[in-house]
């Protein structure tokens, strides 16, 4: 697929979804393709369905146009789907990949086998926004498609910092930039600014951190007991695997926290020895080298051990 105008001829339904617990590159896109249309595409119909988009996205024109359940019986000319890798992970939409006429997964996940009818895939690509990006025409981005597509690209790649951010990367955001979107104030607002129970959370996490494999691996955890004492949601818990993994020596962080009775659900981050990946690919999860996830089960010692054997087999290699 070259460009997203030939999946769209005779098009008059979009159905859009991203996936479970949406961060920046998930609400990013799909508001980057919802406000394309609408500013292109008047003639369409097109609808956004995610999970409650956290407050900090609140500056992106119409996010409050999101639905966050499945009308029942609304079939669909096109089924788009963004930054999902796996069938499980649609969250609200899942219904849509089955019942629309044709289906279309635009992503970067290493990990994504081809779940829609057409795959387009791009895993050397910083972020589902840039992948999306290349198949709009620059011309016809307006300023709230480009704050959306800006929102995108600064999370997944840390406001430019990560290894996945190219050359391409920054002619794109320069392309953004060039719209005349306050990107100072979306970086700051969406990315940097925490509340004060966040850093509350953070530093908690931090300070019954452990470390492991000499020190190249370290792991920090929360149970739902924490989370109910300081009164946060996992939405909350964003950037804590970034902080852990920022330490000096470290190679591999994982943040943990409780889901459930014995259920953790994982976050992992490497600085690039380890492929963080093939592990979550192995307990049923997936990601990028070095961001990856999964839920696991059993308790915090069980899912740690389980976890570091693989890294350790790596780091040997
Ligand atoms: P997270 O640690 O949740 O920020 O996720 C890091 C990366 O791994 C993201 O690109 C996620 O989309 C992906 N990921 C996290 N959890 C899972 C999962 N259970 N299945 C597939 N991919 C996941
Ligand atoms: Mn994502
Ligand atoms: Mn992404």
């Amino acid at each position: 697929m070259n460009n997203i105008a030939s999946i769209l001829e005779g098009v008059r339904s979009v159905a859009i979804a991203g996936h479970t617990r949406p961060d920046g590159d998930c609400v990013g896109s799909c508001m980057g393709m919802y406000l394309y249309l609408k500013e292109n595409y008047p003639e369409i119909q097109a609808d956004v369905y995610l999970e409650e988009p956290r407050d900090v996205f609140s500056y992106i024109e119409d996010i409050g146009r999101v639905h966050t359940s499945w009308p029942e019986e609304k079939a669909y000319d096109l089924f788009l789907l963004f930054d999902v890798s796996s069938r499980d992970r649609i969250g609200v939409a899942a219904q849509g990949l089955e019942t629309a006429k044709n289906t279309v997964c635009i992503d970067h996940h290493v990990t994504n086998s081809g779940i829609a009818r057409i795959n387009h895939i791009c895993p050397e690509a910083s972020s589902t926004c840039e992948v999306l990006y290349e198949l709009l025409e620059d011309t016809r981005i307006g300023k709230a498609c480009a704050e959306a597509l800006y929102t995108g690209i600064i999370h997944d790649t840390g406001v430019f910092q990560y290894s996945c951010t190219s050359e391409r990367t920054m002619q794109i955001g320069g392309r953004l930039i060039a719209k005349g979107i306050p990107f100072d104030q979306i970086i700051q607002d969406s990315f940097y600014t925490k509340t004060y129970v966040q850093n509350q959370i953070l530093g908690r996490t931090i300070m019954e951190s452990i470390m492991l494999l000499d020190g190249q691996c370290i792991v920090g955890y929360l149970k739902q007991k924490d989370l109910k004492f300081y009164g946060v949601t996992p939405a909350d818990l964003d950037g804590i695997v970034n902080q852990l993994r920022i330490t000096r020596g470290v190679e591999v962080a994982i943040f943990l926290y409780e889901t459930g009775v014995q259920e953790y659900k994982v976050s992992m981050r490497s600085n690039g020895k380890v492929d963080v990946a093939a592990i979550a690919l192995f307990f049923g999860g997936g990601g990028h080298t070095r961001a990856a996830g999964c839920t696991m089960q059993g308790s915090v010692h069980d899912v740690i051990n389980a976890l570091t054997e693989p890294i350790e087999k790596q780091l040997r290699e």
